[in-house]
């Protein structure tokens, strides 16, 4: 246990020194993605600004239910397009 501590207290002064390594762990809709960096594992995601806002369980909460409209959207508009291209 003492390792995996020592471990994150490193990349987290590597992030403090050269920045974090940001990756997109998920595509919440076209506008808000969800982050997480390689070094340190902290997690962002895009806010109602579109501004980068560190990834609370509130955040988390707004995300999931984004997601879920979002997809549903997206399905009821490739079945609209799929029928008007048919009829
Ligand atoms: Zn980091």
């Amino acid at each position: 246990m003492k390792n995996s501590t020592n471990a994150s207290a490193t990349s987290k002064f590597y992030c403090d020194l050269f920045g974090h390594n940001y990756e997109i762990t998920k595509k919440v809709t076209s506008h808000v993605k969800e982050y997480t960096c390689k070094c340190c594992k902290r997690q962002l995601t895009t806010n109602s600004n579109g501004k980068l806002t560190e990834l609370t369980p509130k955040f988390q909460e707004i995300n999931t239910i984004l997601e879920k409209i979002y997809t549903r959207r997206m399905m009821r508009l490739k079945k609209k397009t799929l029928s008007s291209s048919i009829y």
